[in-house]
């Protein structure tokens, strides 16, 4: 943190307490008399303000940098975006760039956040309390009060909501003993997962959809394949030179078992489009790439989505994690299991 600080800020002295880098997310010990988080209205475990923004880190929401005039704007909006900008820094892994939340960031952080359907967020839940249990048999460390932002839902009410379901579905014991008791995910929950991770969708395989050629190596080894494992996740990269335009029933399947596709359409091969199509009627995450300078190329029913365009590999990968960190969160990959 502190990179948006800067000659204007005040004397530190006059700032709130005693700066410390922001390092965690810490238990929520040493929270009085700190001002309140301007995402959640919970407790902040720091609280540094400068001149332009204000580091803030918060056991719910995570590490964040805000301005002054975007605290306005979110206090000013409709509630549902507050909780959406929790799950967007709270979902970033330690290590990566803290976000700055300013007025004209606030739409775009929003916007790359997925949207889940009520039955894929029973899914989702069940995979965090398994993430996040550190022997079969004993309790999740999944806590609804400050842990609901991983979910992206809009409180904890809505995750005890989906566990008393994963409860009846026998999945969970714990939500209807009560309030306070700490959820352990039964056999049969992971048993479940183990059929959602053979659907694809729960998966940690990103699958590579671009053109393979000697002269695109380097954009696969410098930039896709280093930002889909700095998130958590395994690319897959369907190496078969002959594909090219020719989609066989290994590849389909390939497709089915991924959790998201990153799509590279510089070259314009036909493959890239017909496998990109697949992916979204598969209902899953599609990550848009293509060389700035060969954006005008693009299919016009493509122009519609968000493309990662890039002008230099270093570029490439640094958006293509971030965006990956936005969309699908940290992967497994970055979780102990137990
Ligand atoms: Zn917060």
């Amino acid at each position: 943190m502190g990179g948006n600080s800067g000659a204007d800020d005040p004397p530190r002295a006059l700032s709130w307490g005693v700066h410390q880098l922001c390092c965690g997310v810490n238990s929520m010990t040493q929270l009085t008399n700190t001002p309140k988080c301007p995402l959640c209205d919970g407790p902040t475990t720091q609280y540094y303000p400068h001149a332009v923004t204000t580091e803030v880190e918060c056991v719910r929401c995570g590490c964040f940098n805000i301005t002054l005039q975007a605290i306005a704007a979110v206090s000013a909006r409709h509630l549902g975006y507050k909780p959406l900008l929790s799950a967007y820094c709270r979902r970033r892994p330690q290590g990566a760039e803290t976000p700055t939340i300013k007025t004209d960031t606030i739409e775009q952080f929003i916007q790359t956040l997925p949207h889940y359907t009520p039955p894929e967020k029973l899914d989702n839940l069940l995979e965090l309390m398994a993430r996040m249990t550190p022997r079969l048999g004993e309790p999740t460390g999944f806590n609804a009060d400050t842990d609901y932002p991983l979910l992206i839902a809009q409180g904890p009410n809505e995750v005890r909501f989906l566990a008393l379901d994963l409860d009846v579905r026998g999945y969970l014991y714990g939500p209807r003993v009560g309030p306070n008791s700490p959820p352990t995910v039964l056999l049969r929950g992971w048993e479940r997962l183990e059929e959602i991770k053979r659907s694809g969708r729960l998966s940690n395989r990103a699958f590579v959809a671009m053109w393979f050629d000697k002269g695109t190596d380097d954009l696969y080894d410098q930039a896709v394949k280093p930002a889909i494992e700095k998130a958590g996740y395994d690319p897959l990269r369907v190496d078969k030179h002959e594909h090219v335009n020719r989609i066989d029933d290994e590849i389909i399947g390939q497709i089915k078992r991924s959790r998201f596709m990153v799509a590279d359409f510089t070259g314009q091969r036909y493959g890239v489009y017909f496998e990109a199509g697949m992916m979204i009627g598969l209902g899953r995450t599609v990550i848009w790439m293509c060389d700035k300078k060969q954006l005008n190329d693009l299919h016009f029913d493509v122009r519609q989505f968000n493309f990662i365009d890039y002008e230099s590999l270093a570029e490439a990968q640094d958006r293509l994690y971030n965006r990956i960190l936005a969309i699908e969160g940290e992967g497994p990959g970055q979780f102990e299991k137990p």
